[in-house]
């Protein structure tokens, strides 16, 4: 049985929900985000919009939790904390994301996706690619300058300038990307707007969006209070809650569901997106759609696919 009548609103469409389970905050993020006082909550409710479908996380991060988690991303201290909650996590393990072929792949997908709507400016563009690591998913292809906007000290890729906000481009900037960066953040909507307003977002410019499909289903019986108790005891238990967390990862992964005795545990993704509440998402900003697309199938196990947006300010042609 699931539970009704949250008064949260949807961060996509604004939207009361209707829909929620209990989830379990997961140990890493409490440990290596959290501050101390926070250490100890270990529940929370995955919450889900009835009206554009979007899933998140009634427990949001605040700046200073989003600042110690993504400051050193991926880094020494991170990698340490992270392996004593979840010990198949490893180096290796990240770097499979990293594989030239995969990433080659994920760069021509995006160019064949936004070509339709580059024009006759279809090989000389400013792009700006907002959280995208080094920038290796930009098709240097079509682009005259590169720039990728991270706070992070990653080195850009060759090709690729990184500078620490939009507003540092000196330039009129025709395709923006964000890629696999809206489910991290408890308020996807503020980085839109934020990148509609340092950019002026000018004529014509559009936005290229990305996030993963994470779309499993939840089995009854993860909403009652009597399921509450369980994690809750659950998380009191490090070995246990180490199987049972590598157990509902593996059905997850490969049966697509979950169901007691796993748990659905909120880690660095926050949002799960579904095609229509992406759009929603765009329209709550006063965005236009030009174009959205679901790909099923994923080289990853941590997601079944990818859906790809392109929109541009409303009003624009
Ligand atoms: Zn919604």
């Amino acid at each position: 049985m699931t539970r009704e009548n949250c008064p949260t609103a949807c961060p996509c469409c604004r939207s009361s929900c209707s829909r929620r389970w209990w989830a379990t905050i997961a140990p890493f993020i409490r440990a290596y985000a959290f501050e101390a006082n926070n250490k100890a909550e270990l529940v929370t409710s995955l919450i889900e919009c009835v009206k554009c479908g979007h899933r998140y996380y009634q427990r949001s991060y605040n700046t200073e939790e989003l600042n110690r988690l993504y400051a050193q991303y991926r880094g020494k201290n991170y990698f340490k904390s992270r392996r004593k909650w979840e010990p198949w996590y490893s180096r290796r393990l990240n770097e499979a994301t990293m594989k030239p072929r995969l990433v080659t792949n994920r760069r021509s997908a995006v160019k064949a996706f936004v070509a339709p709507w580059l024009g006759s400016r279809s090989t000389a563009l400013i792009v700006a690619d907002v959280g995208g690591d080094a920038g290796q998913l930009i098709p240097l292809e079509i682009a005259s300058r590169a720039y990728v906007v991270e706070t992070s000290k990653q080195k850009a890729v060759e090709g690729v300038t990184r500078v620490d906000r939009l507003s540092e481009i000196d330039q009129k900037v025709d395709l923006v990307m964000c890629c696999h960066v809206l489910e991290h953040l408890s308020d996807p909507a503020s980085l839109l707007s934020s990148i509609i307003k340092e950019l002026e977002l000018a004529d014509g410019c559009l936005l290229y969006l990305e996030v993963p499909l994470e779309r499993w289903r939840i089995l009854p019986g993860m909403g009652s209070s009597l399921y509450k108790q369980y994690l809750i005891w659950i998380s009191r238990s490090v070995p246990l809650l180490v199987l049972v967390d590598f157990l509902s990862m593996a059905f997850r992964s490969f049966f697509g569901f979950v169901s007691p005795p796993g748990f659905i545990k909120m880690h660095e993704h926050v949002n799960y997106f579904t095609e229509s509440s992406l759009v929603s998402l765009c329209e709550l900003v006063d965005l236009s759609v030009l174009e959205y697309k679901v790909e099923r199938g994923s080289d990853l196990a941590t997601h079944q696919g990818i859906i790809r947006l392109i929109c541009r300010r409303t009003g624009d042609h």
